[in-house]
């Protein structure tokens, strides 16, 4: 059809994509639907359903896809845009880091105002990236430190943040670890006031149980690994993570779980991250974690010079961090038992955890801390869309869902790792074959060197 003035109209209606039979993977509860076709019009699933009896639209994109599989892509729970790379030509390339990895969707974790133009400017489909959730510029850091940190000279200070930052745009107030449990306070009913969700860090002035009862979600695990401590090794100034390894008292996770339940805790472990930054590993070991070609040289020094540096502070023999590693995986996998919401967290991208790859390397993490593929994913999928109210928009396959998902060669119910090298991501209606993905990657690649 060609508009009066000769141009192609504008495409009021985008062609329509059809996955034709398809095994569905709806992560709306652990089961496979075989022989499915799903429609895909505009950036939302129109149908899904037996292929014999599927309306597929004329003139749809055709995908073969017997015998492969379809789920709903991925969400990031803790992802950065480093602010130097908050500019819309860096952001893209780590944008498509994510989506060439089945990341669809992403929660900032601390936010820049570039970030919310970024959001804006992916839902209303002018730029290719996962769908984003931005908190705001964290407290609990000194101020300025970045921007959009304030000075909290008083309470009123820590209790009006959350609502200037609603007014903002963000989506939540993040936290970190330096804050009073007054300031703590007062930022917690600050935006319960406000109507904006509390998620970070646990400050070290907060228990668990009381950051339990006031954050919507609690990162990296904190404050778990502190109320395991000893209460006489608590008290010791500038207590440091070697102090405490093989003295934890692991006897008292199951009550720290309990509480968990009690309060619907939310937690993103990022055991990965976490298994980077907390070790003895040399830049030689750490450089053989997946997807470093992708990162360029300049910031791949800066990893090395970190730790090395690291390393000369810690002295010989270098310490072992891997029973404290295994103590966050038992927490990881005894919240999971209890039912309670894990989501799928990397923190990339930063320290050798690269955008994209990161969600894969969690993903074999929660499996190996004994969590089923399915528990994995649903952190990633179902629960990230609850988490966020988004049911109705991500995290299952079901008409009216907009159309995010992954076309895996295998059942990533029976195994993660099919979900590393897609056959293809649709993203926002947007399909994208392995070799566009391909393609993308290779060109960040050769940038990186
Ligand atoms: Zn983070």
């Amino acid at each position: 059809m060609l508009a009066v003035t000769g141009l192609p109209a504008a495409a009021e209606k985008p062609p329509a994509t059809a996955f034709i039979d398809v095994n569905v993977v709806p992560m709306d509860s652990e089961r496979v639907l075989t022989g499915q076709t799903v429609v895909v019009e505009g950036d939302r699933i129109l149908s899904v359903g037996p292929s014999a009896k599927a309306t597929i639209p004329r003139g749809a994109t055709r995908i073969a896809a017997k015998g492969r599989y379809l789920m709903p892509g991925l969400a990031d729970m803790h992802i950065h845009i480093p602010v130097e790379g908050s500019d819309e030509a860096s952001a893209s390339k780590e944008f498509w880091l994510f989506v060439a990895h089945g990341v669809t969707t992403a929660r900032v974790m601390i936010g820049q105002p570039e970030h919310l133009a970024l959001r804006d400017r992916i839902a209303s489909g002018a730029l290719l990236g996962p769908t984003l959730y931005v908190a705001s510029p964290p407290l609990g850091i000194k101020a300025g430190t970045l921007p959009g940190v304030p000075e909290l000279k008083t309470l009123d200070d820590a209790r009006r943040f959350p609502s200037k930052q609603k007014k903002a745009g963000y989506d939540a107030v993040k936290i970190l670890d330096d804050l009073t449990l007054e300031q703590y306070d007062a930022i917690a009913a600050g935006c319960r006031e406000a109507g904006i969700p509390l998620v970070g860090h646990v400050p070290d002035a907060v228990s668990l149980e009381h950051a339990l009862e006031s954050q919507a979600s609690i990162e990296h695990l904190a404050g778990y690994i502190e109320a395991l401590i000893p209460a006489d090794l608590r008290r010791k100034p500038d207590l440091r993570f070697r102090d405490i390894l093989g003295k934890l008292e692991t006897a008292r996770i199951p009550d720290l779980i309990v509480a968990t339940k009690k309060a619907h805790g939310v937690n993103v472990p990022t055991l990965y991250f976490w298994s980077a930054l907390v070790g003895s590993d040399t830049p030689e070991q750490l450089g053989t974690r997946a997807g470093l070609e992708f990162v360029p040289a300049k910031e791949k020094a800066a990893w090395v010079e970190q730790r090395t540096k690291a390393l000369a502070r810690m002295g010989t023999p270098p310490v072992d961090y891997s029973s404290y590693h295994a103590v966050r995986a038992q927490i990881t996998k005894a919240l999971s038992d209890a039912g309670t919401t894990l989501l799928l967290g990397t923190d990339s991208p930063d320290f050798y955890n690269v955008a994209g790859v990161a969600a894969h390397e969690e993903l074999d993490r929660l499996v190996a801390a004994g969590l089923t593929p399915y528990q994995a994913l649903s952190g990633g999928t179902r629960e990230a869309a609850a988490f966020v109210h988004g049911e109705k928009e991500f995290g299952t396959i079901a008409p009216g869902l907009r159309a995010d998902l992954i076309l895996a060669e295998a059942n990533p119910l029976a195994g993660v790792a099919t979900l590393r090298t897609p056959v293809g991501v649709m993203v926002r209606g947007r399909w994208i074959a392995r070799p566009e993905i391909q393609q993308h990657l290779d060109a960040i690649a050769a940038e990186a060197k």
